[in-house]
């Protein structure tokens, strides 16, 4: 077995970061807010604004009751705020059709708005101990590596769910610390562009280490620039917006950047997003606040 439990678990044990979502005292909602927050952000960014929103807002009915106009602001400089009003949705939903418990079994969390298949079980194995498989960015690269001798994963596929599912061990109480061990190996280890094979538990089971080492073959994957990207100018529009109360005019945003085409464009987006209002007198502001 490449990947065994017996060793992975305790090289998480005393390795692992200690993440506040990984306290056992921290709530099933807890854990959906990092795992919503963690998606397309790194953990140090992440932390502080989950303490600050768990402070604010302990319970998904907390969430649901504040202005999401308060909830973008509150989002801060996380990138991608859309997730922001799908969290306050998925809160909704957890407040009005459960009783404001966040749900434990994977098929309920699918059917609230915003949760989708890794979101669904990582809040089943992290929020609530149970055996399903949680299959993210890292475990894929762990399992590509480890198990089938690739240098990385390719694209996601059907059968990396199966892959992850016949790696869980049997008993319950183990297979979550199991995911988390795979999840946390990936991050700190089995790194993409620095695998460190000298460190790692699973070394000496590796496919990958056993193969000598082959490049990776397969597609490019597609690499993420920042700079001069909607995804900039969007944020650039919305701290405008996050920084006043008041509607602010167009001009004032006219300000953030000089293309104009792309800037419009942008604004137009954040409109349809919902992540903008327009007030009847032409003017701009966060939802609600007008
Ligand atoms: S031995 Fe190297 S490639 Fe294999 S799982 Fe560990 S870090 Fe990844």
């Amino acid at each position: 077995m490449p990947i065994d439990a017996a060793t992975l678990v305790p090289w998480f044990d005393t390795h692992a970061r200690d993440l506040p979502w990984r306290d056992p005292d921290c709530s099933a909602w807890g854990v959906l807010v990092s795992e919503i927050m963690l998606q397309q952000t790194p953990v140090s960014r992440v932390e502080p604004v989950w303490h600050e929103w768990l402070r604010r807002w302990p319970r998904p009915s907390d969430l649901a009751a504040a202005p999401q106009a308060e909830v973008l602001r509150a989002w801060g400089k996380l990138g991608y705020p859309r997730r922001a009003l799908r969290l306050h949705s998925t809160a909704e939903a957890i407040a009005r059709e459960h009783n404001d418990v966040v749900p434990a079994d994977v098929d309920t969390l699918l059917a609230l708005p915003g949760i989708g298949t890794y979101t669904a079980r990582a809040v089943a194995a992290f929020g609530y101990g149970k055996a399903t498989p949680v299959v993210d960015t890292n475990v894929r690269r762990v399992i590509a590596r480890a198990v089938h001798g690739a240098g990385d994963a390719g694209p996601a596929a059907a059968r990396d769910l199966d892959d992850a599912a016949a790696l869980l061990p049997r008993e319950e109480s183990r297979a979550a610390r199991f995911s988390a061990a795979l999840m946390e190996l990936g991050a700190l280890v089995c790194t993409a562009r620095d695998p460190r094979c000298a460190e790692c538990p699973l070394s000496e089971a590796c496919a990958w280490v056993a193969a000598g080492k082959p490049a990776y073959d397969g597609p490019a994957k597609p690499t993420q620039r920042f700079a001069g990207t909607d995804r900039q100018v969007r944020g650039l529009l919305l701290d405008v917006l996050r920084e006043t109360t008041e509607p602010v005019p167009k001009t004032r945003l006219d300000q953030v950047w000089s293309q104009a085409g792309q800037r419009d464009a942008c604004l137009d987006s954040l409109l349809t997003d919902g992540l903008v209002e327009q007030t009847a007198d032409g003017r701009f502001a966060l939802p609600g606040e007008h």
